[in-house]
């Protein structure tokens, strides 16, 4: 497995806040981590999920079949296993009392005779009770893995006192089965330039993947369903779109002049979406732009990462490959990410060179997830299910974060993309390893100060970008509004209040994508003053001519020379998104619907 990566980049980066560039002092020899992980070799052999946990078990499995013999092959002859297992015990017992001398010795020998006649006194009946019962026993713990359909063939009948071992193997595949039949009936990577047509949904019934609770376990379900209802705000009943959303719009503090940055920001992004389907920081390369808007990104080699961060604000606005005015778009963008997907047994991964790297696979597994979420489209699933695997299976295994490579030591900015992408994926019913969000709290305690008010980048900290990414990830991972380190951080970031400068044309948008989204949650005065300065913001910067228009850029950020006027207008569009955008995962219920334990 690819452990290699754990540690082997720079630990101690310069500070945190900014996304993209961050990477950027770790150099791009690293893609061995999940490149080497993600070769798409053994899939149909393997368990994949979590990736992790399943070479030890398959190592403990192993063995199995070796110790189970003696116990299943000897009883046959009935009397005879239960003497040859009393045998053994003999010569242990003679050592044990050789010590006493000859006297011991000859008190010893009498039992073992005593016993054998005793045996052939018993009366036939007695004999006959204790081999069925073996061999139903037998039986049983022949039959009951049964369930555990193709990873049987390397249970052979575990040993009856194993029952630990049992247990363990038995749990194991109940967390993981969905997962590996979807990776066994994919083998081909499509090619990435060739962009296939999604299958045609006629059938809305056939189109809805069936969930199938029992391997979910009841605690695992979330207990709303919220995520759901953004789809049908614009999905269903053409009466139902704009009604849904306007009474959100509203009463979250939007306006229509918000709503209309937001469409122009949509066009802007669905014009600068590239012929093979993605989108790239370097905007110009569309044939549409040709340069026509300043300020491209110098980040070329992260598609994926553009590209899911072009597709949030159209599913964020309700628009997926199913439904609304953009849905040739979004098909082609999702497309796009899953024909890039490399599958192996450690899941699907989304990483990529360049400065994307694990913040791209983040960045993706949102998007899929989401767009899953919203339409239930069976074709959606298993990428997203294999994006959550591999996000479990890069998890660092000793930290809890993540951070550029598979398995590094984590800091707060990769962290808070995945932890977004589990909490959608949770609320999508797909299956999120509970072990996997308990080591990502671990994480978190690991960099807070103020205890649990601020958050560092990689050692604890107060920062401001990684504070509101801790804030929002706790209120993902369950903390409740009462939480005295929660009132206090949001405070803490209402008197930072937004960064952005409209007439110096500096903003920070990471952090201001972050802390906005914590105080809507928050809601109540404090929310109100951040957003009219937010939205009024935005809405006074978004480029209002030519082809740039829809459009956002401000400098005063590392991330803005990499990623350019696409990240921008991306991040500044979800903060306007945000009144409707965020309700149906973290409001009301959603927040608080908690990971199982
Ligand atoms: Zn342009």
């Amino acid at each position: 497995m690819a452990d290699t990566p754990s540690g082997n980049k720079s630990e101690k980066q310069p500070p945190p806040d900014l996304n993209l560039d961050k990477p950027s002092s770790a150099g791009t020899g690293g893609s061995k981590g999940a490149g080497g992980g993600a070769k798409p070799g053994g899939v149909s052999s393997s368990r994949s999920s979590t990736g992790k946990p399943q070479a030890p078990k398959a190592a403990t499995d192993s063995p199995e079949p070796a110790k189970a013999k003696p116990s299943a092959g000897t009883p046959k002859p009935g009397g005879q296993a239960v003497a040859s297992a009393a045998r053994p015990a003999q010569p242990a017992k003679a050592v044990a009392s050789a010590g006493a001398g000859p006297q011991a010795m000859a008190e010893e020998a009498p039992p073992s005779r005593s016993f054998g006649s005793l045996f052939l006194l018993l009366p036939s009946w007695l004999i006959s009770m204790v081999f069925h019962m073996v061999l139903l026993l037998i039986l049983a713990i022949w039959v009951i893995p049964e369930p555990d359909r193709s990873g049987l063939s390397r249970i052979v009948v575990p040993p009856p006192t194993k029952v630990e071992e049992l247990e363990e193997i038995r749990e194991e595949p109940l967390e993981q089965i969905n997962v590996e039949s979807p990776v066994d009936t994919v083998v081909i990577a499509p090619d990435p330039t060739q962009v296939p047509e999604l299958p045609k949904s006629d059938d809305l019934d056939a189109a809805t993947v069936k969930v199938d609770l029992e391997n979910f376990g009841l605690q695992q379900v979330p207990r709303s369903d919220l995520l759901a209802h953004r789809g049908t705000f614009f999905g269903s009943g053409l009466e139902g779109r704009g009604k849904g959303k306007g009474q959100l719009l509203r009463a979250g503090g939007g306006n229509e002049a918000s709503e209309l940055a937001v469409a122009k920001a949509l066009k802007w992004l669905a014009e600068h979406q590239m012929p093979n389907g993605g989108w790239n920081f370097n905007h110009a390369m569309a044939p549409s732009c040709q340069g026509k808007c300043r300020n491209p990104g110098t980040e070329t080699e992260a598609w994926n990462a553009a590209t899911g961060l072009a597709l949030l604000p159209f599913l964020g606005a309700g628009q997926t490959h199913r439904e609304g005015k953009y849905k040739e778009n979004v098909k082609r963008g999702l497309m796009f990410l899953v024909s890039r997907m490399q599958r192996s047994p450690q899941g699907g991964s989304l990483y990529e060179g360049g400065r994307g790297r694990m913040y791209s696979h983040g960045i993706c597994a949102i998007a899929l997830c989401e767009a899953y979420a919203m339409t239930k489209d069976k074709y959606l699933y298993e990428p997203a299910q294999l994006a959550v695997n591999f996000i479990a299976y890069a998890q660092d295994p000793v930290g809890g974060g993540w951070r550029y490579e598979p398995r590094q030591k984590g800091d707060t900015s990769v962290v808070g993309w995945q932890i977004m992408a589990l909490k959608s994926a949770h609320l999508a019913y797909l299956q999120v390893p509970p072990i996997t969000v308990r080591k990502a709290v671990q994480f978190l305690d690991s960099v807070q100060t103020n205890s649990g008010a601020n958050y560092g980048y990689t050692d604890p900290g107060a920062g401001a970008a990684t504070t509101a990414i801790g804030l929002l990830s706790r209120m993902m991972l369950g903390w409740k509004r009462e939480t005295p380190a929660l009132e206090r951080g949001v405070q803490w970031l209402s008197n930072h209040g937004p960064n952005i400068n409209p007439g110096a044309g500096t903003a920070n948008m990471y952090y201001n994508y972050y802390a906005t989204q914590v105080l809507r949650h928050w809601e109540g005065e404090l929310w109100d003053k951040w957003n009219v300065k937010m939205r009024d913001s935005l809405i006074q910067t978004q480029a209002k001519q030519g082809h740039e228009e829809g459009s956002w850029f401000f400098t005063g950020e590392h991330g803005t020379e990499l990623a350019g006027r696409l990240y921008c207008t991306a991040m500044a569009t979800m903060i306007l998104e945000v009144y409707y955008r965020h309700m149906p995962i973290y409001r009301a219920h959603a927040v608080e619907a908690q990971f199982p334990e």
